[in-house]
């Protein structure tokens, strides 16, 4: 009866296929979600090498404005780094015990404004007749024969040759399904001080100095000039907190850290991320590759994204400059281990992030951990990492991670 149903369901999707395949609703390549992963690749393809393939973006809204702050540390020049708002060339730490800067050379610390990525890409696809927008949500995608069909809200199907998606269908499951799950919340205050107050070559990487609530909690700085920064709070835990808390914790580093006492809030951002090393969506097909947060670009152990995303673009092009099959296969699978360790030490309580944390940066150059952190150094230098960890804690969460993932 089920297998019958099941059956009559495909059956009845591949008479619509058939009636609905018309060259207008067809195309080659279907990027949805247009977040900065979809973003990041539809700008890339917003180009005369890709005018000969239809491709079209999907997002229930054309993004604008300021919804993120995205930074991350690059050795060389790179895409988007003409959205910059500033690169810094020092960053401080402050843990237990540690209180200090770090000149991160040949490392620059990048930092993004949402609404220059937003501006800069949008611009990008609009200007190329062969990248359609439809600004409208998707209700469901399913793999068809060899192309895959996108149900819009609005009824109408659009087919692909490739889909590309980089949302996450129920994240509500995704926290209730993996055991090594934890979510990354922040909330940001835009700044401006009456006074000269920041220093633009150096921003705070992390400030652990907070109260921590038996949580993994700091904050960071990120000046974009003498007199205006983004003051940032993240917090590492399964308990979302209500705006006014973390108000509260940032107005209290503002002005019990910071020792500023004029300032004015001129924006602010809000977001949470999933951490995880589980498996994120399964309805992966041929025809349906996943990218940025649905894709594993959210580091597990960090919640640092956007230079992974990057380079998962990089290889869908790759892919498509080739002729070959899609594949974002990026990331060396032994780190999917080392952050499901990390993950497993925080949650079993172990050991606070304040407290790994702080052992990593006292123990080992700034630049190393920040390679081992992108995925890239190779197993001899991850040893002399793990060496400077608590080797028996970290030796149980390993295996514990192992059985769990
Ligand atoms: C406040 C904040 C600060 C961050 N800071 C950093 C940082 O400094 N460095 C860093 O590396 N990372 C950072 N991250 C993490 C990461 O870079 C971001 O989460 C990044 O935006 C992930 O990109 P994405 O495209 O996967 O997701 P998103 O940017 O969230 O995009 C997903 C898109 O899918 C769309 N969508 C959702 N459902 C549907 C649907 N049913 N149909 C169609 N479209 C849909 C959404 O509208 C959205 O536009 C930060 C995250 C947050 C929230």
């Amino acid at each position: 009866m089920l297998l019958n149903s099941i059956y009559s369901f495909h059956f009845y999707i591949e008479i619509i296929a058939r009636l609905e395949l018309r060259e207008e609703n067809s195309f080659d390549i279907i990027i949805a979600g247009g977040g900065a992963a979809g973003l990041s690749l539809a700008f890339r393809l917003a180009n005369s090498e890709f005018a000969n393939l239809k491709i079209a973006i999907v997002d229930p809204e054309i993004k604008q404005g300021i919804d993120h702050t995205w930074c991350s540390w690059i050795a060389e020049d790179s895409i988007f780094d003409d959205c910059a708002t500033n690169f810094f060339s020092k960053i401080k730490f402050v843990g237990e015990g540690i209180n200090q800067v770090f000149d991160i050379a040949p490392y620059r610390y990048r930092m993004i404004s949402s609404a220059e990525f937003y501006r800069v890409t949008n611009e990008a696809i609009d200007n190329w007749k062969h990248i359609t927008r439809f600004v409208n949500r998707i209700n469901k995608i399913e793999a068809l024969g060899d192309k895959a069909v996108v149900v819009l809200d609005n009824g109408t199907s659009i087919y692909g040759k490739n889909v590309i998606k980089s949302y996450i269908d129920d994240p509500k499951k995704l926290k209730e399904t993996n055991k090594l799950y934890m979510d990354q919340h922040f909330k940001g205050w835009f700044i401006k001080t009456a006074e000269d107050r920041f220093d633009t070559e150096e921003c705070t990487f992390m400030d652990f100095s907070i109260d921590q609530k038996g949580e993994t909690r700091f904050m960071y700085v990120l000046p974009i000039d003498k007199r205006n920064a983004l003051v940032e709070v993240a917090i590492f835990s399964n308990k979302i907190l209500q705006h006014e808390e973390y108000d509260g914790i940032i107005e209290d580093y503002i002005e019990n850290t910071l020792k500023i006492n004029s300032f004015e809030i001129t924006e602010t951002e809000y977001g949470i991320i999933p951490m995880t090393a589980g498996p994120l969506e399964l309805n992966q097909s041929n025809n349906i590759t996943l990218i940025g947060t649905a894709g594993g670009g959210v580091k597990a152990s960090t919640g640092f994204a956007f230079e992974r995303i990057q380079r998962q673009c990089d290889a869908i092009v790759h892919c498509i400059r080739n002729k070959k099959s899609l594949s974002t296969d990026v990331f060396p699978s032994r780190f999917t281990y080392y952050d499901a360790t990390l993950l497993h030490v925080l949650l079993s309580g172990k050991m606070s992030g304040k407290e790994v944390f702080s052992s990593l940066f006292q123990k080992n150059k700034p630049q190393q951990l920040l390679k081992f952190l992108d995925d890239k150094t190779n197993f001899w230098e991850e040893l002399v990492i793990m060496y400077s960890t608590n080797k028996v804690k970290f030796g149980t969460s390993f295996f514990s991670a192992v059985i769990s993932k």
